[in-house]
């Protein structure tokens, strides 16, 4: 799969978008585990309940059990050409998941823009250290 191929999946995904509210089309494409999976965004009248092209596409793989992410590619293309840079890019929330299942060198493949590394994009993404938590403790029992 070359990055071309990827962002012209990127860009199909984007057909498919439900986006009445926003009219900003966004298809996104991974690469994980050698696999390909797709997503775009799918807005709702809660606004809320809206999610990004990005963890559509993410979450799929994981739904597949490909949680390696190596690379994501990302097309808006209802984006005007002349507008700076931060419209094309991807939000904090995904990138806060793209850290999940992504490394510091994922690269991130924004179409007509330029490619970046995850970890120049979140430098430094919230991590729950489990090994040291221990098993949840109810709070009345200080009560008692
Ligand atoms: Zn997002």
């Amino acid at each position: 799969m070359t990055d071309t191929e990827l962002i012209t999946a990127a860009t199909t995904a984007s057909l498919f978008a439900h986006c009445p509210y926003s009219k900003f089309r966004v298809g996104a494409a991974v690469l994980a585990n050698s696999r390909v999976f797709c997503g775009c965004n799918v807005e709702n009248s809660s606004l809320g309940l809206t999610i990004c092209a990005e963890r559509v596409a993410i979450f799929a793989a994981v739904a597949a059990g490909c949680k390696s992410l190596s690379t994501i590619a990302i097309s808006c293309p209802d984006a005007p050409a002349t507008t700076d840079i931060s419209q094309f890019m991807p939000c904090g929330a995904c990138r806060q998941v793209m850290t999940e299942f992504g490394r510091d060198d994922t690269r991130i493949l924004v179409q007509g823009i330029a490619e970046f590394r995850l970890g120049d994009l979140l430098k430094i993404p919230f991590r729950l250290d489990t090994a040291t938590r221990n098993s949840p403790v109810s709070t009345r029992d200080s009560d008692s």
